[in-house]
C-alpha cells in the first residue's frame, strides 16, 4: 500500500509541476527502486508496483508501440468524429493571430509574456492631435440640438471632421491620411464618443470595417490610389453594406446578387456585373459617396470560366451609379448619426470595381472576417470606454453634489453600490480597450480578444448607464440640453447589436473560434489528422495526441490541488498586493484548461450546437483576459497604490464570474456524471469567491466621490475641458467647490438641529445664518454662488406644450417606408 501510495504521489507531484514523460518515468523509477530496496516490501509487492508502472512507462515511452496498439485507432476514430467545418468557419478560424489569449489556454501562463508586451504609448504627432483638433471638435459638439432639434450634425462640424482627417486616421501618410497608431486612433474615438455618440459613430465607421480598411489589404494599386487619397481629402465619404433584411448574424447568407455580364458604354463593350441588392442599417449610407457592398457574385453565362456560383465578393459602388437607390434614414433609436437602407437594382459597374480585382472573386467573406478581427478590437472597445468615463466622471460628481435626507446620495450603501459598481466596470473596459489596441499595434490580427472586447465592453457600458442612470433619478430621464446621460442609456443596445451581436458572440464565437484557435493541440492535430502523408500523420499526430494526454491530465491535477487551497503557493509575479491576483488566474487557467477538454472530448462536434456550454466556457476565457488587462494597466500606470482598491475591485469581480461561470457550466453540463466529477476536481471543497465585499466598496466608492489623481486616471482622455456645452465638466468645477463648503453646510444643519435656524427656504435659512453670525459675509457669499452653481448642475429642462408635436420633422406612418 505504502508503495502504491508513493507511486500515485510522484505521478501527482510531477503533473502538478508538469514535467515531461520522461523526467516522470525517471523520478517514479528512482522513488520506486528506492522504497523497495530501503524499505523491507515483499517481493511480490515490489514486482507489482514495478509493473503497474511498467506498463504505461513502456507505452508513454516507446513511440512505436503506442503508434501501433493505440494512435492508429485513435486516429481513425479522430477523423471520423472531427467536426465538418463549414468553410464560413475555417476562413473565421484562418482570419486571426493569438497571443494573451492562448497563454490562457495553456493552464500556466507565463506572465513575462503579458508584461513584456510594449506600454501602449501615443506619439507627440498623435497628443497634439487629441489636444489641438479632438478638443477643438468636442468644443463644437451639441449632442442635443443633433439628436432632438436638427437630426444631423451642421455642415461646419461634418466640414470639420472631413478637412482634419477623422475620416482617414487608419490610412497612411502617403496617401494622405494621418496614418495612426491603433491605440491613437482607440484614444480620438474615447475622447469623442465621452461627448457625442453621433460624432463618435460618424467618425468609427470609416475607420473600422469601411472601404479603407479593405482597399490598404486588399485593393490593387489603381483602386488604393484613387480612392485613398480622396478618403484621406475628406472628398468621399464610405459606407459598407453587408447586411440585408433575412441576413443579420447570418451574414454568409445574403441574398444580393451580382451577375457577371457585358454592357455597351459609349459603344464599346464592357465586362461588369450588375448588381441587385437591398441592404439595411448601413451607417453614413445616407451620405456616402462610395458604398463598399457585399453580394454573391454568379456567372450564369461562364464568361468567366466554368463555374456559375463564385461566391461572396466585394465591391466598391458609387453613391451616383444609375439604379442606386440611396439617402433614406433609419431612426437608430434617436441617436441620429447617419444611417439608412440601400438599395439598387441592376446597377452596372465594371470589374475593377471589385475590391482586389478579379483574382478576389469569391474571397469576401475571408477579407471581411480579416478586416473585423482588426476593427472589432478598436471601434465599439473604443466608444463604450469613452462612454464609460463620462458616465463615471459624472456620476460620482454627481452623487456629491445631489443631496437628498441633507446627505451627498453617494454616501448611502445602496448609491455606494451601484458606484463601485461602475468604477470598477469602467477600469476594466479600458484595461481591456487598450490592451487590444496594443495587440493591433504590434501587428496582431486578435480575432478571440477582439470578441470578447467588442462583447464585454459594451455589455460593462450597458450596465455602468443603467447603474448611472439610477444614481440620477429623474435627471437622467427628462431629456434636453442639461441631460448629459439620456442618450447614451438610449444608445447603449446598438453597440450590443453591431459589429457581431453580443448573445451570438457570447454563444458561438468567444469560445467556439478560441477554442481551436488557441488550444495548445487542438487545431495542430485537426491539421495532422488532416495530411495527406500517412505516415507522417501518424507521427505528427500521434506527438500531438500524447501532449494533449498529458496537459490535460496537468490540468486536471493542478485543478484538483489548487481547489485545495494550493494556488497561493504557486510561484509567480507581483508583489504583497497583486500576487495573489496572478495566482488566481493561474488556477482558473488550469480549470479552464481542464473544462474546455472535458467539453470538447465529451461533447465533440455536437458542442457547436450546445450554445449555453460554449458561452459559459467563453465567459470563463474572456474573464480571465479582463482580469489580465486589469493587472496589465496597473502595472502601465506604475502600480499607483492609491488606485488598488479600483484594481482588486475589479479583479474580485472577475474571479468570481469565472467561477459562477464554472460552478453553472458543471451543474448544467449535458451529461450530469461528467459535469459532477468536472466540479468535484475544480471545486472540490466548493466555490469560495463573493463579489467584491462592501469594506472594498466603500472605498472604491469614496475615490469617485472627490476630485483626486486615481479618479482622473480612471477617467483619462475624455474631454474634461469647461466649455459651454460640456455639462459634465462644469458638473465636476462645481464638485470641487461644494466639497469645500461643506464644513459650512454641516455648521448651517447643526444651527437648525438646534433651532438656531428656523427657515426652511434655502435662501432665507441663509439670511439667517448670516444674521444670527453663523456664517460670516464671505461665507454667506460662498455659499450663495455655489448652492446657485449646485442648481444649475441639478436643474432639468422643460418646454413650451406644444414642443413636441414633430409632424412636421419626421415622415408619417404611411409615408415610412418599410426598410
Ligand atoms: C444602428 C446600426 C448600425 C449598423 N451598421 C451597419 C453597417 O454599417 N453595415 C452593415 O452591413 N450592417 C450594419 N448593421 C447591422 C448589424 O451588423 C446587424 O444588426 C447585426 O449583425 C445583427 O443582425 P440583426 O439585427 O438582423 O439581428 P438578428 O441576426 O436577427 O439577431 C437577433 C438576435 O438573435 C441572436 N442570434 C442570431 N443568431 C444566433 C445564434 N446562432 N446563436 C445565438 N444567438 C443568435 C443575435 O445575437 C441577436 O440577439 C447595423 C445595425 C444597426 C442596428
Amino acid at each position: 500500500m505504502a508503495l502504491l501510495g508513493m507511486y500515485i504521489l510522484v505521478t501527482l507531484a510531477c503533473a502538478y509541476v508538469r514535467t515531461s514523460v520522461k523526467t516522470w518515468t525517471l523520478a517514479t523509477a528512482i522513488v520506486l527502486i528506492a522504497s523497495i530496496v530501503l524499505t523491507d516490501s515483499s517481493f511480490w509487492a515490489g514486482f507489482f508496483i514495478l509493473l503497474l508502472f511498467a506498463l504505461p512507462a513502456l507505452f508513454l515511452n516507446i513511440k512505436s508501440i503506442r503508434q501501433q496498439y493505440f494512435t492508429q485507432h485513435f486516429l481513425t476514430f479522430f477523423r471520423k468524429a472531427l467536426p465538418q467545418l463549414s468553410e464560413t468557419e475555417r476562413v473565421a478560424l484562418e482570419a486571426g493571430t493569438v497571443h494573451w489569449d492562448a497563454e490562457l489556454f495553456s493552464g500556466k501562463p507565463n506572465f513575462k509574456r503579458l508584461h513584456n508586451m510594449k506600454k501602449p504609448e501615443l506619439s507627440t504627432e498623435e497628443k497634439a492631435f487629441l489636444d489641438g483638433p479632438v478638443q477643438t471638435l468636442c468644443e463644437m459638439i451639441d449632442e442635443h440640438e443633433y439628436n432632438h432639434v436638427k437630426g444631423d450634425m451642421p455642415k461646419k462640424v461634418w466640414e470639420f471632421i472631413a478637412n482634419e482627417k477623422f475620416f482617414a486616421m487608419i490610412i497612411p501618410k502617403e496617401y494622405g491620411g494621418l496614418g495612426f497608431s491603433a491605440l491613437a486612433h482607440s484614444y480620438v474615438l474615447q475622447k469623442v464618443a465621452s461627448r457625442s455618440a453621433v460624432a463618435g459613430a460618424t467618425i468609427a465607421v470609416p475607420n473600422s470595417l469601411g472601404p479603407a480598411e479593405l482597399l490598404l489589404h486588399y485593393g490593387t494599386d489603381e483602386q488604393r490610389n484613387h480612392y485613398l487619397p480622396r478618403l484621406a481629402a475628406g472628398k468621399e465619404i464610405p459606407c459598407f453594406g453587408l447586411t440585408a433584411p433575412s441576413a443579420g448574424s447570418d451574414a454568409t447568407s445574403i441574398p444580393d446578387k451580382g451577375v457577371v455580364c457585358k454592357k455597351k458604354i459609349d459603344g464599346k463593350e464592357v465586362l461588369g456585373i450588375s448588381l441587385t441588392f437591398d441592404k439595411r442599417y448601413i451607417t453614413l449610407s445616407p451620405v456616402a459617396t462610395v458604398v463598399g457592398l457585399a453580394f454573391q457574385m454568379t456567372d450564369p453565362d461562364k464568361i468567366l470560366g466554368d463555374r456559375e456560383h463564385l461566391g461572396i465578393t466585394l465591391a466598391l459602388v458609387p453613391s451616383d451609379t444609375p439604379g442606386m437607390d440611396i439617402g433614406r434614414r433609419h431612426l437608430p433609436l434617436d441617436v441620429l448619426f447617419m444611417n439608412g437602407p440601400v438599395r439598387g437594382k441592376d446597377v452596372f459597374v465594371a470589374m475593377n470595381a471589385i475590391i482586389g480585382g478579379e483574382k478576389m472573386i469569391g474571397h469576401g467573406w475571408r477579407m471581411l472576417s480579416e478586416v473585423l478581427a482588426v476593427g472589432r478590437a478598436i471601434s465599439l472597445p473604443s466608444s463604450s470606454t469613452g462612454g464609460a468615463k463620462m458616465v463615471a466622471y459624472a456620476t460620482g460628481a454627481y452623487a456629491r453634489i445631489r443631496k437628498q435626507f441633507n446627505l451627498p446620495i453617494g454616501r448611502f450603501e445602496g448609491i455606494e453600490e451601484a458606484l463601485c459598481r461602475i468604477a470598477g466596470k469602467t477600469y476594466s473596459c479600458a484595461a481591456v480597450s487598450s490592451m487590444t489596441a496594443a495587440a493591433v499595434d504590434r501587428g496582431e490580427r486578435p480575432s478571440v480578444p477582439s470578441a470578447i472586447a467588442k462583447m464585454h465592453t459594451t455589455d460593462m457600458a450597458r450596465d455602468i448607464i443603467a447603474d448611472a442612470m439610477d444614481i440620477h433619478g429623474g435627471k437622467g430621464i427628462i431629456m434636453g440640453p442639461n441631460n448629459y446621460l439620456g442618450r447614451a442609456w438610449m444608445g447603449a443596445p446598438i453597440w450590443i447589436t453591431v459589429e457581431g451581436a453580443n448573445i451570438l458572440t457570447r454563444s458561438l464565437i468567444i469560445f467556439g473560434q478560441g477554442a481551436i484557435r488557441c488550444h495548445p493541440y487542438v487545431l495542430k492535430e485537426m491539421e495532422a489528422a488532416n495530411l495527406a502523408d500517412e505516415e507522417e500523420s501518424l507521427k505528427t499526430f500521434d506527438h500531438l495526441l500524447f501532449k494533449h494526454m498529458g496537459y490535460t491530465f496537468q490540468n486536471a491535477v493542478r485543478s484538483f490541488f489548487m481547489g485545495l487551497g494550493s494556488w497561493r503557493l504557486e510561484p509567480g509575479p507581483g508583489d504583497k498586493f497583486t500576487k495573489q491576483f496572478y495566482s488566481r488566474i493561474t488556477r482558473y487557467s488550469a480549470a479552464f484548461g481542464f473544462a474546455a477538454d472535458v467539453a470538447m472530448l465529451t461533447l465533440g462536434g455536437s458542442l457547436k450546437k450546445r450554445e449555453s456550454t460554449s458561452a459559459r466556457l467563453g465567459d470563463v476565457l474572456s474573464h480571465l483576459y479582463m482580469a489580465s488587462a486589469v493587472l496589465k494597466r496597473y502595472r502601465d500606470q506604475g502600480e499607483q497604490s492609491a488606485d488598488q482598491p479600483l484594481v482588486a475591485w475589479a479583479l474580485h469581480h472577475h474571479f468570481y464570474e469565472i467561477e459562477q461561470a464554472l460552478k453553472i457550466l458543471s451543474y448544467n453540463f449535458p451529461n450530469k456524471a461528467v459535469g459532477f466529477m468536472l466540479r468535484r476536481t475544480i471545486f472540490p471543497l466548493g466555490t469560495h469567491e463573493l463579489p467584491p465585499g462592501d469594506r472594498l466598496g466603500h472605498k472604491v466608492a469614496s475615490l469617485m466621490l472627490s476630485p483626486n489623481e486615481t479618479r482622473d486616471r480612471l477617467c483619462d482622455g475624455i474631454d474634461k475641458q469647461v466649455s459651454e456645452n460640456n455639462l459634465v465638466a462644469k458638473m465636476n468645477q462645481v464638485l470641487a467647490k461644494v466639497i469645500d463648503t461643506e464644513p459650512l453646510e454641516r455648521r448651517i444643519l447643526k444651527a437648525e438641529k438646534s433651532g438656531e435656524i428656523d427657515a426652511i427656504e434655502p435662501t432665507e435659512q441663509l439670511n439667517q445664518a448670516l444674521e444670527r453670525d453663523i456664517i460670516n459675509k464671505s461665507e454667506f457669499n460662498t455659499l450663495t454662488k455655489v448652492r446657485a452653481q449646485v442648481a444649475e448642475v441639478i436643474a432639468v429642462d422643460d418646454f413650451p406644450h406644444d414642443a413636441f408635436d414633430r409632424t412636421q420633422a419626421y415622415t408619417t406612418r404611411e409615408e415610412a417606408k418599410i426598410a
